[in-house]
Order: C-alpha cells, then structure tokens, then sequence
C-alpha cells in the first residue's frame, strides 16, 4: 500500500517534470553544472502551439506569444 503510494508520488513527480517544472533537490543531485541554477529561477510559459511548458529563455517569443520550437512557430503562422 504505502510502496503504491510511493510509485504514485515518482510518477507525479516524472510529470511534472516533464511538463517543465523544477525539482531542485534532483536538479542539483544530477545537475553537473550546479553553480549555474543557484537563485536562477527562470519563468514557464505554456507554447501557444502545443501546450507544452517552456522556460522563457529557450522559448520562442512571436507576437507576444511564446512558442517551445520553430516548429510550433511555423504551424501557428499557417494555422492562423
Ligand atoms: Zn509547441
């Protein structure tokens, strides 16, 4: 019971992460570079495309809306 428990919360966290959040204490366990997150928080922004969670300096800023790849960007011109 408690080890589903734990499974849940892993899998919680997995998506989260995936969906661009931050885990710092994993972070900086993984994280060969550690000196450059500290006090660095950067912002997410939803792509305005795919929905998928950026941070804002790897997204792309179009028209006042952020996109996650030039990708997205050039589905978004043509689809509008
Ligand atoms: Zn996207």
């Amino acid at each position: 019971m408690l080890f589903k428990l734990i499974i849940f919360l892993v899998v919680l966290a997995l998506i989260y992460r995936w969906l661009g959040g931050k885990l710092p204490f994993i972070d900086r366990a993984s994280s060969p570079k550690a000196d450059h997150d500290f006090g660095d928080i950067q912002t997410t922004s939803a792509c305005a495309q795919c929905g998928v969670y950026v941070t804002e300096s790897d997204a792309i800023i179009h028209q006042g809306k952020a996109y996650c790849s030039a990708e997205c960007l050039t589905q978004a011109k043509k689809g509008a």
